[in-house]
This record gives C-alpha cells, structure tokens and sequence, in this order.
C-alpha cells in the first residue's frame, strides 16, 4: 500500500517545524533510508513571484542566506543563472538531501528567447553527468542531480498562461516532471482563483503540454488514500502562497501573512493549495524520481546513444559513450553471427529430414 498523509493531517493545519518526509521510508528499501534520500527540485517563474519564500516554507530551512536581489538595470543585463543549494535536512532519523535549483533572470530580459536555453541545458548537464557517471567505474555511489521536479510558477495577474509560459513548459515538458504552480494564491478570491485554475487547464491542454502526471490509484487502494489523490488531482495547478513569518492565531502559531483584514494560513487549506503541494510532492517523491529515470532520463540517454555525437565540453564523457555504443555494435555483430549460424543448422537439419524420407521411400 502506499504511503499517505491521513485525511485529517491533510485538512489540518500541520505543527510548525515538520515537513512530512518522515513518511519516505514506507516507500522505498530500508537500504534507502540508511543511505538516505536524493531529490532535486527545480523552480522557475519570473522573479518576484515568491519562488525563494515557497521553497522555504516548504521545507522549513533558509535556502538563500545571502540572496541579493539585483535592481532593474541591472536585470536587464543579466542572463538566466541557474543557482543550486544544497540542503539537508533530517527528520526523525531520515535524511533528505534536498538540492533546490532556482532560476533567477528567468522572464526578467525584454527579449526573453534566450531565458530558456540555460534552463534546458542545465537539465540536460545534469542528464549527461549521469550517464557519464553510470558508465564509469564507481557506479554504486553516483550522485544523482538529475532534475525530479520542477515548479513552474505562474503570475495570479494575468488571465491565464502567458506566451512565455507556454512557450517553456513546451520545450520542458519532455525533460522533466512539471508542476504548474499559480503563485502568490492570496492576491485573488476563491472564484477567481476557480476561474484561472480551469483557464490554465484548459491552455495546457489546448497546447498539448504534458505536465506530471498523478498515478492513478489502484482499485484495492484504500480509500482515504484514493479520495486523497482525486483531490491532489483536482487542485492542480496548485494555488499557493508562501510565508516565512511564524504568527499567532487564537492562541496557536502558524506560518502566515499579516494583512490590516487578518491573516493567510498558508498551511490552512481553507486559505490555499500549500498542504496539497507539500503532501503531492512528498507522497509521490519516489514516483518522481522513476518518472524521471524511466521516463525523461531514457529518452535522453536514447537520443544521445542514437546520435553518438561528440558533447562539445564533454570529452570523457563522449569517450564513454562510443565505449559504450562500440560495445552495442560488438553485441550486435555477436547477435548476426548466432542467427547466422542457427539458419546454417535449421537448414542442415531440413536437409537430413529429407534424405531420410528418401531412403525410407525407396526401403
Ligand atoms: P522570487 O523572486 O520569485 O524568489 O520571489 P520572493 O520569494 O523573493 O518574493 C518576492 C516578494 O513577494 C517578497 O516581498 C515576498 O514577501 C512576497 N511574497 C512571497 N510569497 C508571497 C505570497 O504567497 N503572497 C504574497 N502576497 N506575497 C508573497
């Protein structure tokens, strides 16, 4: 069975200071959870959208001690810088080694074409490091950067996605798991919130992008789990905001946003999509990561190893590959010699079944 935050966790405002992936081990091999876990997260949305606060609620840690946010001029002269941190984080006794890629520039340029080669690329170093690395010596103890996940956040302003948006999501979508996300959920009322969430929906359909899909369940599943996935499936895009700042509320503290009308739980599912975020990401970890490996990381390596084009920058690494695309070839030459010489044999056999059908005929 598969492991789930129960109903009530799920509605309830979780403590402060627990992030929920105490629950892992029930996913995968006790091995996995001496070793601890890997996971990579992407995010990537204009600036502003409240991308480092998400990241942090979400995992309760302060990923960017030493952030400085370059002004406009500067902004404009900037490319996509791909920044990745590295956390981690334990949790009674289970480890997760968290790397949070951020992607800051992206869709701030007046021409933003370029902000999306850096993205793939990084994606595909990434790829590329593994592949290197699985057909090197140490292949037991590979770190595993690959992109798991990424959070593609959308502007609550607009009407829906824009051509930036589509665009990105198009090009990503055969690389990595993506999770639309509509930030800053808090600027808008429910209906509206209603109203883009079917709007995106419908534009991520019209546009054939393919974003994560959620495992549907299985029949024998329990119950609660399987109304669980139904509503992590019917909130997506996520609908979230982010706080860093503890409050109290009647006497409790929660993780909120202070307005002069009151206060944004933003662990109150009532208020937003945060707890169902957090619970898809944690409850499908393991289900990313093998989207991931048998999905994105398979078409990649495929394309490379039918391509067996040299990797500019990547000498040592293209020389593994034609290691390992002469060795096909060998297996191949192998596989031609075996079928040759088993035709050789079938017809030989064909040939004395049929000398003996003469003898007998004539005896
Ligand atoms: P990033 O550039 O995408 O990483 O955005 P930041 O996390 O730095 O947030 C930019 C600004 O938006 C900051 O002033 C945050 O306090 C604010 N912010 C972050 N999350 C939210 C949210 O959910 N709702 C609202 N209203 N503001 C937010």
């Amino acid at each position: 069975m598969c492991p789930f935050y129960s109903i009530s966790q799920f509605s309830n405002i979780e403590t402060p200071g627990y992030v929920g992936f105490a629950n892992l081990p029930n996913q995968v091999h006790r091995k996995s959870v001496k070793k601890g876990f890997e996971f990579t997260l992407m995010v990537v949305g204009e600036s502003g959208l409240g991308k480092s606060t998400l990241v942090n609620s979400l995992f309760l840690t302060d990923l960017y001690p030493e952030r400085v946010i370059p002004d406009a001029i500067e902004k404009q002269k900037q490319t996509v810088k791909l920044e990745a941190s590295t956390v981690e984080i334990e949790e009674r006794g289970v480890k997760l080694r968290l790397t949070v890629v951020d992607t800051p520039g992206f869709g701030d340029a007046i021409d933003n074409s370029d902000s999306f080669s850096a993205i793939l690329e990084y994606i595909d170093d990434q790829y590329e490091r593994f592949l290197r690395d699985e057909s090197g010596l140490n292949r037991r103890n590979i770190v595993d950067n690959r992109i798991h996940c990424c959070f593609y956040f959308i502007s609550p302003f607009g009407h829906g996605l824009k051509p930036l948006d589509v665009e990105f999501m198009k090009q990503l979508h055969s690389k990595v798991n993506i999770v639309p996300v509509i930030a800053k959920a808090d600027c808008l009322t429910k209906k509206e919130i209603q109203r883009l969430k079917s709007r995106i929906m419908k534009e991520i359909e019209d546009h054939g992008i393919k974003i994560y899909p959620l495992p549907d369940c299985d029949s024998d599943e329990d119950e609660d789990f399987q109304l669980q996935v139904k509503q992590l499936k019917e909130a997506v895009p996520f609908a979230v905001c982010g706080a860093n700042t503890l409050l109290e509320v009647k006497g409790k503290k929660v993780r909120g946003r202070l307005y002069p009308w009151g206060v944004v739980e933003v662990e109150n599912p009532d208020h937003c999509d945060f707890i169902k975020l957090r619970t898809m990401l944690i409850t499908h970890m393991q289900d990313l990561q093998e989207v991931t490996q048998e999905v994105h990381y398979e078409n990649y390596r495929s394309d490379r190893l039918a391509k067996g084009i040299k990797k500019p920058g990547h000498n040592k690494e293209s020389e593994n590959l034609i290691v390992s695309q002469n060795s096909a070839i060998i297996t191949s030459d192998k596989d031609r010699i075996l079928q040759e010489k088993e035709a050789e044999l079938r017809r030989m056999q064909e040939m004395l079944a049929q000398m003996q059908a003469k003898i007998q005929a004539q005896q």
